[in-house]
């Protein structure tokens, strides 16, 4: 039983109607869009969940933040109160992405401490494993790969990146046309080193049935990876990003025929011309399967802003139509984020994500500024600080600033424009009465 087979017997089951019921959507629409692909719920059968999202059409834009161990740092409870602290924040979901130290403890321990939907890319577990019996990457075995997802799988994670559509024909295109930045994506750096070593076709491609069956055996939804992302404004869009999305593409309609959820992950750098493209090629390509983009980061200059570049790239890509935006924090292209990288990083991509829901016509989306615009005009500090979206920083800064009257800020002071022209308008009200 999955989420997709459920819905095309007519049923409504509790996690559809848990996302009816958060997003303000009726049940059947939700039942009608998980069977034909265009939303997903990942929800790994074997894990209990406090709460849950649906992802997809019509939905509210949602939020990813990535995190986990890498070589150089490994502290498994400095990654748990990451966790905390973007699922605080306001993040939808979360990634394990760790590669340092005990993949297995860290995962069960992010798996342990998070209430949101988890995601991983098990194919760095199945990489770091050969690297360290000396192996290296490039001698692991497909056997060894399947392992993988299958113990994330058994361990509860409710989606797995896998990047199938990283086939022989992609990574040669890639080659001939020649890129700046070939390919960036770990996952898909593995497997094309990997197949130019062995000189084989991309297992995760050639046996995606056995992943299919793993996957509907938890109903642990596929993302399929884009691998070839561009890393750099000068590949955007090139053919071999298109290439390897019109190969998921055809991946996506035989995941759907297995009844397993899917959504596909998209780019990566792309400046803001292209991204209005990049989404609509998507969304024809793939059936309208949720797209899920790691950025897009429409600048590359910005090391130490990236957050914002991916935020005003994830702003656009949402309003779109993509459904799904992975945070970037101020370390990207730097360094493993800490705490508070993970923060702004989570803060920034729901802006993003509301600017984009306001301008998509999400149902309630508007509701909270019009609190807020209502909050501003009357002076009223407290409903101010419940419409913030970061009410740490709101407290910070006025704290930080008092003003000489309580009812203003120490913008204007004295001449605050709101106060001044109100205290006119009433007394002129008065005198007219
Ligand atoms: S003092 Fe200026 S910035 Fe502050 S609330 Fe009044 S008008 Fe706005």
């Amino acid at each position: 039983m999955t989420q997709i087979s459920e819905a095309r017997k007519g049923i409504i089951t509790p996690q559809m109607a848990q996302v009816a019921k958060d997003e303000a959507r009726d049940p059947e629409l939700i039942r009608d869009r998980v069977a034909s692909g265009r939303i997903v719920i990942p929800c790994n059968k074997r894990r209990a969940h406090n709460r849950l999202c649906g992802i997809g059409k019509g939905l509210s834009t949602k939020v990813n933040a990535n995190l986990g161990t890498s070589p150089d740092c490994v502290d498994i409870g400095l990654e748990v109160e990451k966790v905390k602290v973007a699922v605080d924040a306001g993040a939808d979901t979360v990634m394990d992405l760790s590669t340092g130290g005990d993949l297995s403890a860290t995962l069960r321990a992010v798996l342990d401490a998070s209430e949101v939907i988890v995601g991983t890319v098990p194919i760095y577990e199945a990489a770091v494993r050969s690297s360290r019996t000396g192996a290296g990457v490039v001698r692991l075995k497909p056997d060894d790969m399947f392992e993988a997802i299958e113990n994330h799988c058994e361990a509860g994670v409710d989606f797995i990146t896998v990047h199938s559509g990283v086939t022989w024909n992609v990574v040669q295109t890639m080659m001939h046309q020649g890129r700046v930045t070939d390919i960036v994506s770990r996952g898909g750096s593995f497997l094309a080193s990997w197949m130019l070593f062995n000189d084989q076709e991309n297992p995760l491609f050639t046996q995606f049935d056995r992943l299919l069956s793993i996957a509907k055996k938890y109903d642990v939804t596929l993302s399929l990876g884009d691998g070839l992302r561009p890393g750099s404004l000068a590949d955007s869009t090139d053919r071999a990003q298109i290439s390897e999305l019109l190969t998921i593409g055809e991946l996506q309609k035989r995941a759907l025929d297995a009844e397993v959820q899917c959504m596909i992950e998209g780019p990566g750098h792309i400046p803001i011309a292209d991204i209005e493209a990049n989404v609509r090629i998507q969304k024809k390509a793939c059936n309208e399967a949720p797209f899920y983009v790691l950025g897009p980061l429409v600048t590359d200059i910005a090391p130490g802003w990236d957050h914002v570049v991916c935020a005003i790239g994830g702003a656009l890509a949402a309003s779109y139509g993509a459904d799904y935006l992975c945070y970037v924090t101020p370390s990207e292209h730097l360094a493993l984020p800490d705490v508070e990288g993970v923060r702004a990083g989570v803060i920034v991509t729901k802006i993003a994500a509301h600017a984009a829901d306001i301008a998509k016509g999400v149902p309630g989306a508007l509701k909270r500024d019009a609190e807020m615009a209502a909050a501003r005009r009357d002076l009223d500090w407290m409903r101010q600080r419940e419409c913030a979206l970061d009410k740490r920083t709101f407290d910070t800064i006025r704290e930080g600033s008092p003003p000489s009257t309580e009812d203003v800020c120490t913008m204007c002071g004295e001449y605050c424009a709101i106060k001044g022209l109100r205290d006119v308008m009433e007394k002129k009200k008065e005198e007219s009465k």
